[in-house]
């Protein structure tokens, strides 16, 4: 069975020179391509009303037409009329990944889950929450009743958290490795305020957390996943940014240690029985190779856990 790997070149909204690389997801598409176990697909956007589902109304219409301006652009990038089709075809990837998920198993998706889009407003880069629009859709559907978000990217996933609050068909799982109460000074400005509740929990890995404190702290993730009972499909954010050269990341983990992550989830996902779709994340690092590396090696963990 190939691995389904939804990418389209219309992913990306035109956004300036900013430090979101949304060239990445091209340069990924690029390379898993060529990997003889990857079947490339292009999906269709969400609708309107899949949106409406997870965003309010006056939102939704900002992110349309651009107007009250700084609510268009309250993810923090500057608005344009062909952002509102790109975040419907990204949201649509992820969709796509999902309901292909539960017939094979397992798929990616080569956008970002857009983690910390709240009901009513974007934030970090984040328009639409893709996970949690996935999740309703879904259900809307009758394919799916429960589902779990596992967050590994380095931010705190404060708006799947909100969504998931109100949600108790989700458990929102967040690792995430930016937290200021270690006390280590860096630069990340994008630190958020997290209040755990029953639908939605966090860990946080300790400044300078090596490999091994990940798995640790990964296990107890996984735990608390299943701890409401065994969800009907489960949504991974891949994150490049806990990668140690990335310019957010207190971390020490490497190429090695972030494969080792992935193959533990889908190891996991495997063994639980449980079908997971992927998507990738932030990823900061100046030298966008290395950001492409981390995704790809998704996809070699991928293999040595489902391939042959
Ligand atoms: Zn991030």
């Amino acid at each position: 069975m190939k691995l389904s790997t939804f990418y389209h070149p219309g992913y990306a909204a035109p956004i300036g020179d900013h430090i979101m690389p949304i060239r990445k997801f091209g340069l990924v598409a690029a390379e898993v391509s060529t990997l003889p176990y990857v079947k490339m697909v292009e999906p269709t956007p969400v609708t309107e009303d899949d949106v409406r589902r997870v965003h309010t109304p006056a939102y939704i219409n900002a992110i349309k037409t651009g107007e009250p301006r700084e609510l268009a652009e309250s993810q923090k990038f500057p608005w344009s009329p062909q952002l509102y089709p790109s975040v419907l075809l990204t949201s649509g990837g992820c969709l796509a990944a999902a309901e292909r998920a539960l017939i094979d198993g397992s798929a990616a998706a080569l956008v970002s889950g857009f983690h910390h889009s709240c009901a009513d407003h974007g934030e970090g880069f984040c328009t639409f929450n893709g996970l949690v629009i996935t999740i309703d859709a879904l259900r809307a559907k009758s394919l799916i009743q429960s589902a779990a978000v596992l967050d590994c990217d380095l931010h705190y996933g404060n708006g799947t958290a909100s969504l998931a609050a109100i949600r108790p068909y989700i458990q929102a799982v967040s690792v995430y490795g930016n937290d200021y109460a270690n006390n280590v000074p860096y630069r990340d400005v994008a630190v958020r305020h997290h209040h755990d509740g029953e639908n939605h929990r966090s860990f946080a890995l300790k400044s300078r957390a090596n490999g091994d404190d990940l798995l640790a702290v990964l296990d107890q993730a996984l735990a608390a996943l299943l701890a409401r009972g065994r969800p009907d499909l489960i949504l991974y954010q891949a994150g490049a940014d806990p990668f140690h050269l990335d310019p957010f990341s207190p971390l020490e983990l490497d190429h090695d240690d972030l494969l080792g992550r992935d193959q533990a989830v889908f190891a996991f996902a495997r063994g639980q029985s449980i079908p997971i779709a992927w998507v990738l994340a932030g990823g900061y690092t100046p030298d966008v190779r290395q950001v492409v590396k981390v995704h790809v090696n998704t996809f070699h963990a991928w293999h040595s856990v489902f391939g042959g």
